[in-house]
């Protein structure tokens, strides 16, 4: 049987090994998905002996998506611009690395029917989930992406890397450009440790869309500002989760999974146990 994994550093509570049990299911792939841990120290040794014994394809996630860009022989371009991976495929031979988070938040973001040709949007935080998100947002035409980090100088240095692809500037939170957004993403961590990146109610409007990437059984705390501010939209990170997963399946297995029930049976297996990913 073909075999897959997610490799990470704590992982026991990933829910990738049930989202890829319900693709493969629904698809019918006779595939096997398990979460391995791999040593803090140990990720490179764990990925090669797993693909040395004929390893299929991988997940990575946190600490290791650097760790992946280096191993991988070959990148697709997102991946390459992201200086991550999270999905890694042998081929002939080789792996083959890819960064689907980006498309995964856009797919979500369709799926909720959030228009993003020539609108304002903000992107908040400048780690490795706002950098793999910045050119699938760009390849949307938006009026323009402004990107804002507790870090200002790691902000302006992301526009500046991509302002080939699109108009994007960046600044540090206090300093954002006062002006609603049309829509506001939350790339940064800092609702892992209860808090919301620092910014001004006045980046709201009515109509504004508020997409935090981290997701629980709670709202989170940037969902919570932005519900108290009048936000007109609330989104988690869970299905960014699910279409991350579903482009990774499919580049492996050359077929698009259906996300709608995954989305449902994931959302009642988070009120079920809680966690992350
Ligand atoms: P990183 O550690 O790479 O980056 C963290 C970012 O958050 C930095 O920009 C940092 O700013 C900022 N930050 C941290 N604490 C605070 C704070 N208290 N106030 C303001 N800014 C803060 O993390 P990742 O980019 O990998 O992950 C970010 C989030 O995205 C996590 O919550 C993760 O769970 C989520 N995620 C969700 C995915 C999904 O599929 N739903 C996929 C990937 C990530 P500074 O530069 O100043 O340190």
């Amino acid at each position: 049987m073909d075999q897959y994994a997610v490799f990470g550093n704590p992982i026991a509570h990933s829910k990738s090994p049930f989202i890829h049990a319900m693709f493969a299911a629904q698809t019918k792939q006779l595939l096997n998905y398990e979460a391995i841990l791999a040593p803090l120290d140990g990720f490179e040794e764990t990925a090669r002996q797993f693909f040395a014994a004929g390893g299929k394809g991988a997940n990575v996630t946190v600490p290791f998506k650097e760790q992946a860009f280096d191993l991988a022989d070959e990148l697709s371009e997102q991946a390459r611009l992201a200086g991550s991976v999270n999905t890694l495929m042998s081929n002939k031979g080789k792996l083959f690395g890819d960064n689907t988070d980006g498309i995964g938040l856009v797919r979500d973001l369709q799926f909720h029917h959030v228009e993003l040709k020539g609108k304002r949007i903000l992107l908040l935080g400048a780690g490795g989930a706002a950098r793999g998100v910045i050119l699938p947002l760009l390849r949307q035409s938006p009026h323009r992406l402004h990107i804002a980090n507790r870090t200002a100088e790691k902000a302006s240095a992301l526009a500046l890397q991509f302002s080939e692809y699109g108009d994007i500037t960046g600044s540090g939170l206090e300093t954002v450009p006062d002006q609603a957004f049309d829509v506001i993403i939350n790339a940064s961590s800092s609702g892992l440790s209860g808090e919301r990146p620092n910014i001004a109610a006045t980046t709201l409007h009515s109509q504004t869309t508020c997409y935090d990437m981290l997701y629980g059984k709670a709202q989170t705390p940037f969902n919570q500002w932005a519900e108290y501010h009048g936000a007109a939209v609330l989104l988690d990170g869970l299905g960014m989760l699910v279409e991350q997963a579903a482009q990774s399946f499919s580049l492996w297995r050359s077929v698009q999974p259906d996300t709608s029930a995954v989305r449902q049976a994931l959302r009642r297996h988070l009120y079920a146990q809680d966690g992350s990913r």
